[in-house]
């Protein structure tokens, strides 16, 4: 679904996965137990969680931000031909589903300005990199890729000390630097009064959100620091891979505050298409109301 905002700023979904099942809710959410999850699986069901076998809906999708002086791309996917063997199921993609998903925006690769990189996990920055004879280059040859400092310097850090353990740093992010294509900012970078990163530290040790647009009528594009609206309803529930899950608990909760009485629209990465909504209050926690109400 595309966005528009004023001043001539569109917002389109790239979506390699609609609905990837692999991970089951309960591994995926260490605190969600069996009690908790039947008291919310009339509306977990069956948009949010999969009946069948428990597995947690998630879209694996990045998305276009066009402004008249850029076209910005958030995130990059798992990507192709990427060895992914702790991840069976986004190991060795070969499919054309990303590329046609930005076909479908207007632009192609050679139009993307910059990409910005929420933070440094393999289903983020599969596509910064292609193979072309045996190497990985930028997949997209003119841009700019923002990325934080405090992530690059873990993660580089992390890949140096056992590459086994985050091949995509290998794959996606060390042959952008090496290709000198890297730009490192702050996680409160704002690249112009348009488009401002909102730190959202705790699943990953430096993790930013991207707002979009004018105040008041902006959109506020999460990145992880939200994967299902179960972490809506209990802010304060982690996920298994983040780095500080009480950090990220806090973060939730302070961004779902800030925006809880605004019209600001969440375009939440993980969630299942439409993957937008506002965020109000709900018992302690917060839900996700359809834009379009
Ligand atoms: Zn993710």
């Amino acid at each position: 679904m595309t966005i528009a905002l004023k001043n001539n700023i569109t917002i389109h979904p790239v979506v390699e996965q609609a609905r990837c099942t692999d991970f089951k809710a309960m591994e995926f959410f260490p605190a969600l137990t069996k009690e908790i999850y039947e008291e919310n699986r009339s509306w977990l069901e069956p948009d949010f969680v999969d009946p069948s076998d428990g597995g947690l809906v998630l879209c694996i999708q990045g998305f276009v931000i066009k402004t008249p002086q850029h076209n910005i791309l958030i995130d990059t996917c798992v990507g192709n031909h990427k060895p992914r063997p702790m991840r069976p199921f986004w190991n060795m993609l070969n499919h054309d589903r990303f590329e046609k998903g930005l076909a479908a925006t207007g632009l192609t690769v050679n139009d993307i300005d910059y990409v910005m990189c929420t933070h440094l996990h393999g289903d983020h920055v599969g596509w910064n990199t292609r193979l072309e004879n045996g190497r990985w280059v930028p997949t997209f040859p003119k841009a700019r890729y923002v990325m934080s400092d405090r992530e690059l310097v873990y993660w580089t850090g992390r890949e140096k000390d056992n590459a086994a353990s985050c091949p995509w740093i290998t794959d996606s992010v060390l042959p952008i630097i090496a290709a000198k294509r890297e730009q490192i900012v702050k996680s409160d970078f704002v690249f112009n009064d348009q488009v401002r990163f909102v730190p959202s530290p705790g699943h990953t040790i430096d993790h930013f959100s991207v707002l979009v647009g004018p105040a008041g009528a902006d959109v506020l594009i999460t990145g992880d620091m939200i994967h299902s609206p179960i972490q809506g309803k209990y802010p304060e529930f982690g996920m298994m891979a983040d780095y500080d899950s009480k950090q990220a608990g806090e973060t939730r909760r302070k961004l779902f505050d800030r925006f809880c009485e605004e019209p600001t629209i969440m375009c939440a990465t993980h969630f299942p298409q439409p993957s937008t909504g506002r965020v109000r209050r709900w018992d302690n926690g917060y839900k996700f109301v359809a834009t379009d109400s």
